[in-house]
């Protein structure tokens, strides 16, 4: 099958040609992120394989199948960014990589939070400037510490496990309360008591229009002064100004944060020599106690390498079947049911 790949990094186009082994599809690698202006690169593909800063809404999805494109294999678990019903409507069926690698998200989460509370980024600097002093990296303990898991599907499922190891009492909001979690020691709470008992809350749920801005000015009141935020999730999840005062006001004691929620345009791009024009940005930059990566949770060679392998399958599943293997669309599940794309980029 022809397959035009947007969004597509060097990563990418190994990873995908070592896991289409047998050249079973000719893959056009394209460098820009699809939306309704690039949607026409695809002509003469009958698929396309996309990313999570790809806009995938309706009129994208109008131009992709006036140019004969049938099917979007997506190399991401979210699919926020894709309107399930235009797509539903314009015949074109979507398919994801459910579950590639939940430790590599889970395990750069853990990472946030230690490197937050040690403050390793700034003793970083400090030391390659031969600067010795200890004021200003006090941490604390993390065992006995209370953290709330906001999510218990695979990856938050896999942050509790790794911070139960460290000795903290976890606890949970999770409309569908997992039993593996329960296994695992965790306590489901409702999300208000989560954020009032909280030393650390960790985003793990889905970006739907029911979780837009969850994490926003009320709830940030509801928080313990100092709360630790991380976010690997989605980044509309979080609503940045209300953030920003949390911060200011010390609600917020420390920030960690993979996704932003206007993250479409800066993250995996090298701006280095750009000015960022996104002020809320650079404001959350300049806050000595937050701590940004560009959307790099996922990126373990084994994820990488799972991504590729479960994209291939899922279209030459399509290929042979008419349908991917790991199918999205409206009603499949009421988690998978976002009614539209909800409000963001990210
Ligand atoms: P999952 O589907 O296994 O788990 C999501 C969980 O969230 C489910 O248990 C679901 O019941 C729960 N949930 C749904 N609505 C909720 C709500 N309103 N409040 C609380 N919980 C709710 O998904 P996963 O594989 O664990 O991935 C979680 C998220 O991580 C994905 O949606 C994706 O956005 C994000 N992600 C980020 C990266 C990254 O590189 N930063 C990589 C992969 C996934």
């Amino acid at each position: 099958m022809r397959v035009a790949v947007f969004s597509a990094k060097l990563y990418d186009k190994t990873s995908l040609h070592d896991a289409d082994r047998d050249g079973a599809h000719e893959l056009s690698f394209l460098e820009p992120r699809l939306n309704r202006d690039t949607a026409a690169l695809a002509e003469g593909c009958e698929a396309v394989c996309a990313f999570v800063n790809d806009e995938l809404d309706a009129e994208t999805l109008a131009v992709l199948a006036e140019h004969g494109v049938r099917f979007v294999a997506l190399r991401s678990a979210g699919f926020n960014h894709v309107d399930l019903r235009a797509a539903a409507e314009t015949g074109i069926a979507v398919a994801r990589v459910p579950d590639y690698s939940p430790y590599a998200v889970a395990e750069h989460c853990a990472a946030l939070v230690l490197a937050l509370n040690r403050k390793t980024h700034r003793a970083y600097n400090r030391i390659r400037e031969h600067n010795f002093a200890l004021t200003g990296l006090l941490g604390f303990d993390l065992h006995g510490r209370t953290v709330g898991v906001i999510g218990t599907g695979k990856i938050g499922l896999c942050f509790a496990r790794i911070m139960t190891g460290f000795g903290c009492r976890v606890l949970a909001y999770d409309p569908y309360p997992s039993d593996a979690a329960r296994e695992a020691g965790v306590e489901y709470v409702s999300l208000d008591e989560l954020l009032a008992a909280s030393d650390i809350v960790s985003l793990h749920c889905p970006l739907t229009p029911e979780t837009f801005h969850l994490i926003g000015r009320e709830r940030i009141a509801l928080m313990r002064p100092g709360t630790m935020l991380v976010n690997t999730s989605r980044g509309a999840l979080v609503d940045t100004a209300a953030v920003v005062e949390g911060l200011k006001s010390g609600r917020i004691g420390h920030l960690g944060l993979d996704v932003y929620e206007e993250e479409a345009g800066l993250f995996f791009e090298d701006l280095s020599d750009q000015v960022i024009g996104d002020d809320a940005f650079d404001r959350l930059n300049a806050f000595p106690n937050v701590l940004i990566t560009g959307h790099q949770a996922f990126f373990t060679a084994e994820a990488i390498e799972a991504i590729a392998a479960t994209t291939i399958a899922n279209l030459t599943a399509f290929e042979v079947d008419g349908i991917g293997l790991h199918p999205v669309s409206i009603g499949e599940s009421p988690e998978l049911e976002p009614s539209s794309t909800v409000p963001s980029t990210s």
